[in-house]
């Protein structure tokens, strides 16, 4: 089945280190430690693929299946998932339900409905896309789980802009921790493709800055 262990995902901490992440130059290292950068995981691949407590679905409102990471977590759970999903009578736009993981190797799916993205409503759409996050993490605290996968929400053909759908997702997370203190021992952000990858690493200075304890790793010592 080729899982991928979350654990072995390098954190934003590891991240810092190797010089992944760009520091923007007018970011300073705070002095007091940071742990939300031992917790969160910038990570590009498959979702489907990853081993964690729950992986969350980007799914549309009948929670019937559909293209996209949905189409993909559909495949690789197998109908099983397909049948625990026509219980739910389907999701509300910024809601979240959770089923079993079946033949993935996640334990869970949490199941979310982004907002299709209009600019006339970019307000609303904003708030329920951080209301698909707060809806995950809640589930996922709340049956006690230690790690969680996201893909980007409402970021393909929902048409969220990457660039303010990447804030969104880095902010409500870091204040979803922030306000529940030892919840959670991992959040792995999934990005599918290299130019959303860029757009991330572009963001996560501003909203996780590094601390003191993100110099470079030396090179060639
Ligand atoms: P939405 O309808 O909410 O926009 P999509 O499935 O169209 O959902 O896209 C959401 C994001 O998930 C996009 O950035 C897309 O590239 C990405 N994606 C698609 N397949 C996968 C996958 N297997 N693993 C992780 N991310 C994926």
């Amino acid at each position: 089945m080729n899982a991928i262990k979350v654990n072995a995902i390098p954190t934003l901490r590891q991240l810092y280190k190797k010089g992944v992440i760009p520091v923007g130059s007018s970011t300073s290292r705070t002095s007091v430690q940071n742990t939300l950068l031992d917790r969160i995981s910038l990570w590009q691949g498959d979702v489907t693929k990853l081993d964690a407590d729950a992986i969350v679905n980007a799914a549309n409102g009948s929670l019937l299946g559909g293209g996209g990471v949905d189409g993909a977590i559909h495949r690789a759970a197998g109908p099983e998932l397909l049948k625990e999903c026509r219980t739910l009578r389907g999701c509300e736009t910024g809601d979240a339900k959770i089923t079993k993981g079946y033949r993935l190797p996640a334990k869970h799916v949490i199941h979310t409905v982004g907002p299709i993205y209009a600019k006339s409503q970019d307000d609303e759409c904003a708030r329920l896309l951080a209301s698909c996050y707060d809806k995950c993490l809640q589930l996922a605290v709340g049956l006690d789980l230690a790690t969680i996968a996201f893909p980007s929400i409402s970021m393909g053909v929902y048409g969220y802009p990457p660039k303010d759908g990447a804030k969104i997702t880095l902010s409500t997370i870091r204040n979803y921790l922030e306000l529940n203190p030892g919840k959670l021992s991992q959040v792995i952000l999934v990005v599918f493709s290299s130019k959303m990858m860029d757009v991330y690493l572009a963001q996560i200075s501003e909203i996780f800055p590094p601390d003191v304890d993100c110099e470079l790793d030396s090179v060639g010592l």
